[in-house]
């Protein structure tokens, strides 16, 4: 019996819908919360190719909504343990896991040969670097987001039926604006990213567990409805997990000619440089990133750092602790980025990295 026969008998996926999934190639940027849900989802139904991208490492925190990890994955780092769990679900589905922390850079290799970009950040500044790369692309992109009771799924894209690389949209200069329809972009919506601080936070403002699964659902049956029909939805719906109400607004006349984005062409976030080292919020920790791209030997470094601490090992990760620092702990990704646990100077995560893992 055909794995798929439950959703295939439906009229609006049958055979040739199910063929179209198992063709489809889907970006999953953030698999906290909602990216593990709508992941899930999109591995169960049968899509052929699923990258899913995190820069973060499992929390115990993070285990009464984060529905892809177990106790056993704190500690290990996010793609992989969902790319591991995700390939457990359904082996036919090539699952490809990104240890990152996404800038436009990075972006712009993954946007090769992808369908649909599914957003699972909740990170307000990320959100508008999805947005600039998919705009770029001409590829629509699923926003879902979740905060106290409140959640929202979105179908952005901006320009409809016109791909067009970010490359070419520039040296035009502008971007016709009698472009055929398309529904709205982030930056159609919300000009500019809100402000540090301006925001409540999931550390602030809680979140209801049971919701970002609906946020994710949501954002997967979109998908479905999309990889299979071809037909963007132009809408964003609210919902508010405590009453269980839904509003929707139709955003097929959403876009604006003069959205910096969309409408002018300017991709100003995609082309920002990331800053070199954050903290992370509510973590105690500082994430430093090298000063340009690079490729860690994380086998040759681990035999080095063995003899001065304790080292634990997966693929795309290295953690390590030294023997004179005990309460210090950095996970350090293939990438050449660190997270350093046990301090929030930035000062001292900086030096720490040049210690250890080399300038
Ligand atoms: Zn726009």
């Amino acid at each position: 019996m055909n794995r798929y026969a439950r959703q295939i008998r439906l009229a609006e996926v049958a055979d040739e819908g199910q063929a179209k999934l198992a063709r489809s190639r889907v970006l999953v940027i953030g698999v906290g919360a909602i990216g593990s849900s709508a992941a899930e989802w999109i591995v169960r139904m049968g899509v052929g190719v699923v990258h899913v991208v995190d820069r973060d490492v499992v929390d115990v925190t993070n285990l009464h909504r984060q529905a892809l990890y177990a106790e056993s994955d704190v500690g290990a780092s996010k793609a992989e343990s969902a790319a591991r769990r995700l390939v457990s679900i359904n082996a036919d589905v090539r699952v490809i896991p990104h240890a990152i922390d996404l800038d436009g850079e990075s972006l712009r290799g993954l946007l090769n040969d992808i369908d649909l970009v599914i957003d699972g950040t909740d990170n307000a500044e990320t959100r508008y670097v999805i947005n600039d790369g998919c705009v770029g692309r001409g590829l629509p992109w699923i926003m879902g987001a979740a905060l106290g009771r409140e959640g929202r799924v979105a179908m952005l894209r901006g320009r409809a039926g016109v791909k067009v690389v970010g490359d070419e949209l520039r040296a035009s200069g502008q971007v016709d604006a009698e472009v055929r329809g398309g529904g709205a972009c982030l930056r159609c919506l919300y000009p500019s990213v809100p402000a540090a601080g301006e925001l409540p936070t999931c550390e602030s403002a809680g979140v209801l567990p049971a919701m970002v699964g609906m946020v994710g659902s949501m954002q997967a049956s979109v998908a479905m409805r999309y990889l299979i029909s071809g037909d963007p939805v132009d809408r964003l719906w609210t919902l508010d997990g405590w009453s269980l109400r839904v509003r929707e607004i139709d955003l097929s006349d959403g876009r604006r000619a003069d959205c910096v984005c969309c409408g002018l062409g300017r991709f100003e976030f995609f082309d920002r440089p990331s800053h070199a080292s954050a903290k992370l919020c509510g973590r105690g920790a500082v994430q430093v990133r090298p000063a340009a791209a690079t490729r860690v030997d994380l086998s040759r470094l681990s035999e080095r750092l063995a003899r001065i601490g304790v080292i634990v090992r997966s693929d795309m990760m290295l953690k390590f602790s030294p023997h004179e620092h005990p309460s210090l702990s950095m996970n350090l990704f293939a990438d050449g980025r660190m997270i350093l646990f046990g301090t929030e100077d930035r000062a001292e995560a900086r030096s720490f990295y040049a210690r250890y893992v080399g300038a």
